[in-house]
């Protein structure tokens, strides 16, 4: 038995200015072929579990690519058709089965809205009887291509994703078993006009946990796996929002009623899928009040700027108002500006300095001109910008935020990379020389992967709202492919179902 390995990971913010060439995947490039097995084996990633499962069978594998990249706008097309062909070569040179580990939400300029179901639809072409298993991000925007061209999908349970190895694991085995003869997979694929906020995607608390929980219930129930997807949602594309699919074992019936149930969990609760904010200000000056009462650390959550959502990761708006406001020893991180870090690399370690940190990028999605920051301080630290995750989330992967420096102003010790890098770890602080434990503050550029590794370290925390193409308020987005009516852009009369 042979089996391809293969992954395609993108995110897109169909309004982020942040491109996404052939190098943003991976270090500079997506790995290839051993390259590939060697960066995902070990990992707690789908692909990984992909790996294990073809070993376990004592199966012959191929890995062609491991492509994964952070969230930013549209992939360059010529770096998708690449990776595609890279994938669809090595399943035309034969194979019993394909395993990919995809998002679900990537759309390629120029190219298309879909490109997982594209990257379906080509395998399919080249091999149309060659059974398919795919994992998929739990912000996926689920479509129709996409179901139609496979044969199992499952996607990850929690948000912060930390069950993504066991994502891949079930939909593997899921596809084994069919090679095996013992189960028939057939899908259902469904979706509601809801445009849901991903900062009440938290799988921990309503609404958001008692959706993926009757996806739960509906898979315990004796479907082969059913995923409830929160959608990715800053993407201007038909399908933009939350889906469910569900495998059953040989009735699409059972399949389908169990994926309408599971959309109605959602759909009654979608006044509380939508977040309210507050004035910066005023966040602010809570977060004041807390480190008063606790100590610290509180976490500032600049979440509109959140890279994980294809922000650019150098807005400087809540810093700002921060100093303005008198915060002080507050660590901040990452920032992205290649400017600054060269030339803090040129100053060198323990030179005085006064420089324009951040605001690089327009954001004309969100109507806004970059606005950098003039800060004066001392270079504390440059590094490599290279770390290992100690986990919970995406454990084993090793990261790469460009060349790294750290500026102290005396108020705030601020990490500046040349790379985007969401704070998801704490490696991000102490591969500097910061001890993120021993901050009032700490100011990161994070929606919902803070909270596995700084909930635990803080006192508390606060969300910061401000401007940037990763923000929640989705009337600044102009919004012109997704479907409509979809709330709650759209109002929905009592009781509509
Ligand atoms: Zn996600």
């Amino acid at each position: 038995m042979k089996i391809v390995i293969a992954q395609m990971q993108h995110e897109t913010n169909t309004f982020s200015p942040v491109p996404t060439p052939w190098e943003a995947f991976g270090n500079d490039g997506p790995f290839l072929g051993q390259a590939a097995y060697d960066a995902m084996k070990g990992t707690r990633l789908p692909m990984a579990a992909f790996i294990d499962l073809a070993e376990a069978a004592g199966a012959q594998i191929v890995t062609p690519v491991a492509a994964w990249a952070n969230p930013s706008g549209p992939v360059d097309a010529n770096a998708y058709e690449r990776i595609c062909a890279i994938i669809t070569d090595a399943v035309a040179q034969g194979c019993d089965a394909v395993f990919l580990d995809l998002h679900g939400a990537m759309v390629v300029a120029d190219r298309t809205d879909d490109g997982e179901g594209t990257l379906l639809e080509k395998i399919r072409a080249v091999a149309p009887r060659t059974p398919i298993a795919v994992s998929l991000d739990l912000h996926a925007n689920v479509t129709e291509r996409m179901v139609r061209n496979c044969d199992v999908i499952a996607g990850y349970k929690t948000y912060p994703h930390v069950d993504q190895y066991e994502s891949g694991h079930l939909a593997g085995s899921t596809l084994l078993r069919m090679l095996q003869g013992k189960v028939k997979p057939v899908m259902a694929w469904g979706n509601r006009p809801l445009l849901a906020h991903t900062l009440r995607e938290n799988t921990g608390e309503r609404p958001m946990k008692d959706f993926v929980d009757a996806a739960r219930a509906a898979q315990a129930d004796g479907l082969l796996a059913a995923t409830a997807f929160g959608g990715f949602q800053q993407a201007d594309i038909h399908d933009a929002g939350i889906s469910v699919v569900t495998v059953a074992d040989g009735s699409r019936e059972q399949a389908q009623r169990a994926c309408d149930a599971i959309l109605d969990v959602a759909w009654k609760l979608k006044e509380e899928f939508i977040y309210q904010g507050e004035p910066l200000e005023q966040a602010l000056a809570r977060a004041r009040q807390m480190a008063l009462d606790t100590g610290g650390p509180i976490l500032l959550l600049d979440h509109a700027d959140n890279c994980a959502s294809g922000a650019t990761q150098d807005t400087m708006y809540v810093l700002r108002e921060a100093l303005r406001m008198g915060l002080t020893d507050i660590g901040v991180g990452p920032v992205r500006d290649p400017h600054a870090v060269a030339e803090m690399i040129a100053a060198g370690v323990g030179a005085k300095i006064t420089l324009s940190v951040g605001g690089r990028m327009d954001m004309p999605a969100v109507k806004r001109k970059g606005e950098p920051l003039v800060l004066s301080g001392v270079v504390r630290a440059i590094t490599d910008g290279e770390y290992t995750i100690t986990g919970p989330q995406f454990q084993g992967m090793r990261c790469y935020m460009g060349r790294t420096a750290v500026l102290d102003t005396g108020a705030a010790e601020i990490v500046i990379t040349e790379k985007n890098q969401e704070p998801w770890d704490r490696g991000v602080f102490t591969s500097v020389g910061i001890d993120p434990t021993r901050k009032r503050f700490l100011l990161l550029k994070s929606r919902m992967y803070f909270r596995p590794v700084f909930l635990p370290i803080a006192k508390g925390h606060v969300f910061c709202d401000s401007f940037g193409v990763g923000m929640s308020d989705w009337t600044q987005f102009e919004y012109k492919n997704l479907r409509r009516p979809i709330y709650p852009l759209d109002a929905f009369p009592a009781g509509h179902r």
